[in-house]
């Protein structure tokens, strides 16, 4: 049984609205996969039509992950993942990335999307040597989070907090800095935090096109923020080099397309 979860079961409490857009889905329209509905599909049309050069910004985040992790993996040798927000499957999955570098490495996902849920048996095969497991919880349910987690995650050595492309679907009055911080105080010295979001100071007019449609159309409410802002939710934390920067800016491969997009992202340590 390649699944692992203690969380295998689907909670009785799920609903799924196809015709309701959800930004997991449409994050996934954006990346060109197929978990997506029409309702999805025509908030990121909008947006498109906007001049978003979307598709490039969800990928440097999507890229953004990949490299989070493995430098997380390789360089910095944590074997202990809580990734928030976890989404459909996609490439580079925290767990593909981590375990093709540590088999054992042990990884919690959180999401609350039942159709994210609905994937999760079929995309956590985890290594045998390591363990995968699959959390249904609010984010903001902090408490059931963390005791789920600690199922799989041993809380007294250093875990990767992953709240990549997260905290935008936290709206400012949900208090994400809280939200970040009481995850932070939960884990042990040397653990990480990685965050990214979508920026509304980079290609800032066309962001707020973006905001705006977001607004008319996405039931949730989803906040694009400054890089003050963004940089908050690291206060926490010691940022590692480059410190706050566009996603592709932060640790690229060699050769990468240096070109901005409106993607704040960064890491850092829990001295
Ligand atoms: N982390 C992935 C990545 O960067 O490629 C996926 C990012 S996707 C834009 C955001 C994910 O966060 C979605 O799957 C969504 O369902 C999840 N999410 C949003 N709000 C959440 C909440 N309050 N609790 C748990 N998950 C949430």
């Amino acid at each position: 049984e390649a699944w692992n979860s203690p969380m295998a079961e689907v909670p009785e409490r799920t609903v799924l609205d196809t015709g309701v857009p959800h930004i997991a889905r449409v994050y996934d329209y954006w990346l060109g996969g197929k978990d997506n509905f029409a309702a999805d599909r025509e908030v990121g049309d909008q947006v498109l039509a906007t001049g978003n050069a979307v598709t490039e910004n969800v990928r440097a985040n999507r890229a953004f992950l990949g490299r989070a992790v493995r430098y997380l993996s390789a360089e910095a040798g944590v074997r202990q993942f809580l990734d928030i927000g976890t989404g459909l499957p996609s490439v580079d999955s925290t767990h593909e990335v981590a375990q093709l570098i540590a088999p054992e490495s042990r990884i919690a996902y959180v999401d609350n999307d039942p159709i994210v849920l609905a994937h999760a048996r079929a995309l956590l095969t985890s290594h045998p040597d390591g363990a995968t497991c699959y959390i249904h919880a609010d984010a903001r349910d902090t408490a059931t989070v963390l005791a789920e987690a600690a199922r799989v995650l041993d809380f007294d050595r250093p875990v990767a907090v992953m709240m990549v492309g997260l905290l935008h679907c936290i709206p400012d009055e949900d208090d994400p800095a809280g939200l970040v911080a009481t995850v932070l105080d939960a884990v042990a010295p040397g653990s990480y935090l990685t965050v990214s979001q979508p920026a509304a100071d980079i290609h800032t007019e066309v962001m707020a096109s973006t905001a705006a449609v977001m607004r008319a159309l996405m039931p949730q409410k989803i906040t694009y923020r400054t890089r003050e802002q963004v940089a908050r939710f690291l206060d926490g934390v010691e940022l590692l080099e480059p410190g706050l920067v566009s996603a592709p800016h932060w640790r690229p491969a060699a050769g990468a397309d240096p070109t901005p997009r409106s993607v704040w992202a960064g890491m850092g340590i829990k001295r």
